[in-house]
C-alpha cells in the first residue's frame, strides 16, 4: 500500500475515520526531545552581542493529541470519536467496538469570552 495512505490501526485497511488520543509517555518524550533540540540550536545560533534567547514554558502533555485512524468496520461511535481519548486507549480493539477501552475526556466547558457575541451590523443578518 502507498506509504502515505492512512491506515486502520487494527487491520491496515485504508482509514475512513479518525479521532484523537493523548500521547503516551514515550510519544511525549519525542516531543520534549525535539523541543530541547530546537532550543539548543537556537542558543547555539544566538548572537552573543544580544540578550540570550528566552523560551516559553516546556511543552505540556495536556496540549498534545495524536490522531488514531480506523476503517469503517472498525470505527468507534461518532459521539466517542468527537472526544479526546486517554493515552492508554486501545481503540479500535475488536472486543470493545463500537466503544473503546477508556473513558474519554469530557467536552471542555465553553469559554464564556468566546461565546460572548458582539452585535452584527443589521445588513449582515439574513
Ligand atoms: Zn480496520
Ligand atoms: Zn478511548
Amino acid at each position: 500500500m502507498d506509504p502515505f495512505t492512512l491506515t486502520c490501526r487494527l487491520c491496515d485497511q485504508a482509514a475512513a475515520v479518525q479521532w484523537q488520543r493523548r500521547l503516551t509517555p514515550g510519544e511525549f518524550e519525542t516531543v520534549l526531545a525535539a523541543e530541547h533540540a530546537r532550543r539548543d540550536q537556537a542558543a547555539l545560533l544566538a548572537d552573543p552581542a544580544q540578550p540570550p534567547p528566552s523560551f516559553g514554558p516546556m511543552p505540556d502533555p495536556a496540549h498534545y493529541t495524536t490522531p488514531v485512524y480506523a476503517c469503517s468496520p472498525h470505527a468507534i461511535t461518532l459521539d466517542a470519536a468527537a472526544l479526546v481519548h486517554q493515552a492508554t486507549c486501545t481503540a479500535p480493539a475488536a472486543a470493545d467496538l463500537p466503544g473503546c477501552s477508556c473513558t474519554p475526556e469530557p467536552v471542555p466547558s465553553p469559554n464564556p469570552e468566546a461565546t460572548a457575541t458582539a452585535a452584527l451590523p443589521g445588513h449582515w443578518n439574513t
